[in-house]
């Protein structure tokens, strides 16, 4: 009896706990929102270090444990299965006085992509590095595209427990192979039994973890005189000093001041964030996130150090009060359908609320959810520098911007150009007609986001023939979620091909389909995704003649192919052509157009898309009556006769590879690459015994790389990745990959 009113006590007080929670979420305004990405190189403690915030934020009772899979951001199931973050979750908690919507971003090469979205939404950064392994490959990486969006980071120096952590050299690394100008704002303390502890470097307190309440609670010592204070004041000294040398206004304190000791902690922590948001330095924390050290801290530097949401994105600032949204994510919720996660810049968001996609199409909002990784709280509306996911919008993609209207959206556009022209004439813009054209060249407005080039193409078969349209179906909804996997269909097999950035990428696909879908498709091999490219200017003129039911079809037309990477389709108004392509209707043009260009859909050589190639209309005639399907038919047989008798050559996709490895193995990993057809970018020193080789290597010599460079290195040696576009291959080669593409070899 006692003991069940002690549990219905407990229950009422967790109850209470959340509810207060809910309601602190709500009051929430911009300036105490911080949305935050945390990003690391794989293993580096990541997903351990979200759970434990999620866990004293009091938003999660237990502590989620990645080899136990039950981590909350991690939740799909082939992420808990393989103990990897691949889709980036949100999630919302609240944090002393701060609302933190915390995006864990997904850690494997495949899914780049994703990484790059959901920088778009946050505006600032936590880089997690293992304490025993320093700056790794990966992290080279996320701390690349990190400097790309201007986002100011904390660094926190995670697996301090073990023995083997030493965090001055992960301090090194940071200037050494990163460029950054750390600033410690903690130091490591181990106890005589080596248990962890964490001198504040500007408060001058020693801070250790109570291990019986999970490390809820912490005590903070003052230091008494001694050898360690000494050591520790030294240490806030050289901070005010790098610190003053930055901030204006410390270092006005510092000129006029006697001793250092008479600087104020909040003097320096006001320094410490202008530099943080201006990007000129990286405060370093330090703890244990399996062992529950330095969590606190680290929250505690999110709201002290990163910048709120009016700190950023002042580029919006043309939409005044107008909505601007950026989508950077879709998910499929089982119950909910596909849900959109939506980063609010400018105005408010309200359930029900009719929006526009940059792309042109009106939705409307049916609910708006708070985010828990896949537990969500309805809510009625979504402020400005807010996370929201929206359920109701069906054909919105992942990078759209979300407006009211297409008026609003070319105000914005207008107030920008005349903000970027400062001298020109301030127009009245909310009384404008809405006929102008909206000029998509700046990215702000543009309608597509960048999708990397898929790298690798594999068949895709339904287990049966009745479930080819769920498999259809289901892919769009994969593909929406995810616009990097192209899906399209080979008319010549006749099947349906999935476009990836990797194994992994078309695995994650297969297993989705099965658990989400109730579909077992089966792959094919998985193949490079080679391009094409013509090899000579080349025209030609095709005349075709039919009857389709006792009708006369019949076109003659005039195409020709050149190189050009910027245009796809154009007419060539030589003056013998003028005047008839000046009399040709709008439509027939669209139509062969289309023709035209559906056929650089597939080359010649390997069924590769033909790239870098521009079809020019010279001339067209058609007979009356022909019906627009074949003249579009035409148009395209006009193309690829042009295609096989100018020829294609083949181009191959090349990754870019950065490789971090001790001295001695550099001589061994450059003869191996060299083997592989690799173009040796640089060799950079790392450190006193590590080099950084930056490369670019074919990616077919790439299979399996990275356990060979395991074994040629002994397991020292640590790489990054990535798809930097295409290149030609010599004729050797080029013969070499097409007999393997047509199965000859
Ligand atoms: P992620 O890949 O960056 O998300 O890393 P995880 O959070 O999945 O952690 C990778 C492995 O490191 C797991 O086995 C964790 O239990 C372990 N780990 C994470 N943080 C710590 C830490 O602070 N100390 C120690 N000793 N192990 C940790």
């Amino acid at each position: 009896m006692m003991q069940y009113s002690l549990l219905s006590v407990a229950f009422r007080q967790y109850r209470l706990l959340v509810r207060h929670h809910a309601q602190f979420i709500k009051r929430c305004y911009s300036s105490d929102i911080r949305n935050i990405g945390i990003l690391a190189h794989i293993d580096a403690g990541k997903t351990t270090t979200t759970e434990r915030m999620l866990f004293y934020a009091g938003k999660t009772r237990s502590l989620g444990e990645v080899h136990r899979g039950n981590t909350v951001t991690d939740y799909l199931t082939q992420e808990r299965e393989r103990g990897i973050t691949i889709c980036s979750s949100a999630v919302t908690f609240g944090w002393n006085g701060k609302r933190i919507n915390l995006l864990d971003t997904p850690g494997h090469i495949d899914f780049t992509m994703e990484v790059e979205q959901s920088l778009y939404a946050v505006d600032g950064v936590i880089i997690v590095l293992d304490g025993t392994a320093g700056v790794e490959a990966q992290t080279v990486t996320v701390w690349t595209q990190a400097d790309k969006h201007n986002l100011p980071r904390l660094v926190f120096v995670n697996k301090m427990d073990r023995p083997d952590a030493n965090f001055d050299k992960c301090v090194d690394d940071l200037k050494a192979k990163l460029d950054a100008k750390p600033i410690c704002m903690q130091i490591p303390a181990k106890n005589i039994d080596g248990q962890l502890g964490i001198y504040d470097v500007i408060t001058m307190e020693l801070l250790t973890w109570q291990q019986k309440d999970l490390g809820r609670t912490y005590n903070k010592l003052k230091l008494e005189a001694s050898d360690e204070l000494r050591q520790l004041q030294d240490k806030r000294n050289e901070l005010i000093d790098e610190l003053s040398g930055i901030d204006d206004e410390l270092a006005e304190v510092v000129i006029s001041t006697e001793s250092f000791d008479n600087i104020s902690s909040e003097l320096i922590v006001r320094a410490l964030r202008r530099a943080t948001c201006s990007q000129k330095v990286v405060p370093v924390l330090l703890g244990s996130a399996y062992k529950n050290i330095g969590i606190q801290c680290l929250m505690d530097a999110v709201n002290a150090y990163l910048p709120t949401p009016a700190e950023r994105n002042q580029i919006y600032d043309c939409f005044g009060n107008d909505l601007a949204g950026k989508v950077f994510k879709i998910v499929h919720d089982k119950q909910r359908g596909p849900l959109t996660l939506v980063r609010l810049i400018r105005g408010e968001l309200k359930r029900g609320m009719r929006v526009l996609c940059s792309r042109g199409q009106a939705e409307v909002i049916s609910k708006i959810y708070e985010p828990l990784a896949d537990e969500y709280r309805e809510v009625n509306s979504i402020q400005a520098g807010d996370v929201a996911i929206c359920s109701g919008l069906k054909s919105t993609v992942t990078g759209d911007l979300l407006t009211t209207s297409h008026t609003s959206l070319k105000n914005a556009q207008k107030r920008f150009l005349q903000s970027q022209d400062s001298t020109a004439p301030q127009k009245d813009v909310d009384n404008d007609d809405g006929d102008d054209e909206l000029d998509v060249s700046h990215g702000l407005f543009s309608f597509e986001p960048k999708i990397p080039d898929a790298v690798y193409f594999c068949s895709i078969e339904p287990p049966s023939i009745s479930s080819q349209t769920a498999m259809e179906q289901a892919l769009k909804q994969l593909q929406r979620e995810d616009p990097s996997l192209r899906v399209s269909y080979d008319s010549v097999t006749g099947q349906t091909v999935l476009g990836g950035m990797g194994e992994l990428h078309m695995d994650i696909v297969k297993s989705r389909l099965l658990t989400e879908y109730k579909i077992d498709v089966d792959l094919g091999p998985l193949q490079i995704a080679y391009k094409e490219t013509i090899e000579a200017p080349a025209i030609t003129t095709l005349s075709v003649e039919k009857e389709i039911a006792g009708i006369k079809q019949n076109v003659n037309i005039t195409l020709q192919v050149v190189n050009n990477q910027t245009e796809l389709f154009s007419l060539d108004k030589s003056p013998e052509n003028l005047p008839n392509l000046n009399a040709l209707r709008p439509r027939l043009l669209q139509v062969v157009r289309k023709g035209a260009t559906a056929a650089l859909e597939r080359g010649p050589r390997v069924g590769g898309e033909v790239v870098d190639t521009q079809i020019r209309l010279h001339n067209i005639t058609v007979g009356r009556g022909t019906a627009d399907s074949f003249v579009m038919a035409a148009a395209a047989q006009c193309v690829q006769k042009l295609l096989t008798t100018s020829g294609t050559r083949l181009l191959e996709p090349i990754m870019s590879i950065q490789i971090v490895a001790p001295n001695e193995r550099i001589s061994g990993i450059i003869a191996d690459l060299s083997r592989r057809r690799a173009i040796i970018k640089d060799v950079a020193p790392k450190g006193e015994r590590n080099k950084l080789i930056f490369v670019n290597a074919p990616l077919a010599e790439l299979f399996g790389y990275s356990s060979a460079l395991r074994t040629i290195s002994s397991g020292t040696a640590s790489m990054t990745m990535q798809p930097c576009g295409f290149s030609e291959m010599n004729p050797l080669d080029e013969s070499i990959a097409v007999r393997r593409a047509q199965g000859l070899e």
